[in-house]
């Protein structure tokens, strides 16, 4: 089920955390991928690592999504190495924690060009590669925090989150005519190197937050993804869906207590 054997895959913010889960996942399912962060020495050591526990194909190539050239020689590299591009999964953004007062107005531009700008040229530059192969797949890394829930410090990454879904919305109409769907995960708390840098308190109060008991894992998110990025997922497109343990259900700090009372 949900295979992506022999698919050309880019997943952009993947030298850690969720990119580099669904890269994992990917690769595990038969995909050649192509992972993307700015760091170029981190990245070549994940795509090693991927490469050495999976005995998949995965190469590397480093990118800043905000950049529209290296953007487009991301997809070019992709569908040079791979004979095509299948399956975007743009995931790349950044989570810096700053109340409204303190929020420099630089600081509110380099989220939104991360996040948001970033998954538009993401998006925009695989178009090309997906008309040649007459279909093609779109899966972005959203967030609860934005389009559901508010959490202070986060007014900046809210929007571009947010953003990111009136973005998609539009898109799927428009590549629908391509035979390209459309799609995003929200994931609520993931456990990666981007979230524990928040700290052990918060990891904590958000872990007793989840109904489910726990943090999510970065496969619980690219499994999602898998499927959205799947043959049989083909008729889904404009849609989101929600990876949190169950976070944004309780309406009271009651009713969370009386899960497991
Ligand atoms: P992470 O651990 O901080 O990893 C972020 C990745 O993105 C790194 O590979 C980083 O590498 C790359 N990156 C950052 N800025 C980039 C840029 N301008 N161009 C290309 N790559 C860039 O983050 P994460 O927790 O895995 O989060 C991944 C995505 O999931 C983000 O979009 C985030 O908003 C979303 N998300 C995460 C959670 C969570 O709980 N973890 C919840 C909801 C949504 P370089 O720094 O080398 O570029």
């Amino acid at each position: 089920m949900f295979s992506v054997a022999g698919r050309s895959v880019v997943v952009t913010g993947a030298s850690r955390g969720i990119g580099k889960g669904i890269a994992r996942v990917f690769v595990q399912q038969g995909a050649k991928v192509l992972i993307a962060a700015r760091d170029p020495s981190k990245l070549a050591a994940t795509a090693q690592e991927l490469q050495e526990t999976t005995g998949g194909q995965v190469i590397a190539q480093a990118c800043d999504v905000s950049q529209w050239e290296q953007v487009q020689e991301l997809m070019a590299r992709a569908e040079q190495a791979y004979g095509g591009l299948d399956i975007l999964c743009a995931n790349a953004g950044i989570f810096p924690q700053k109340r409204l007062e303190d929020l420099a107005p630089e600081e509110w531009d380099e989220v939104l060009a991360t996040n948001l700008k970033g998954c538009f040229l993401c998006v925009k530059a695989a178009i090309p590669a997906f008309q040649r192969r007459g279909r093609g797949r779109v899966v972005l890394t959203s967030s609860i925090t934005g389009p559901i829930t508010g959490f202070p410090g986060w007014t900046h990454y809210g929007a571009s989150k947010a953003g990111q879904l009136g973005f998609l919305r539009t898109a799927a109409l428009e590549l629908a005519r391509y035979g390209v769907t459309i799609n995003a995960v929200l994931p609520g708390n993931i456990l990666t190197e981007g979230l524990a840098s928040l700290g052990d308190d918060y990891l904590r109060q958000m872990a007793a937050s989840i109904p489910l008991g726990r943090l999510g894992r970065v496969e619980d998110v690219a499994y999602a993804a898998l499927f959205l990025a799947s043959d049989e997922a083909s008729y889904i497109t404009g849609q989101t869906l929600v990876v949190d343990g169950g976070q944004i259900l309780p309406e009271s700090l009651e009713a969370l207590q009386s899960i497991y009372s």
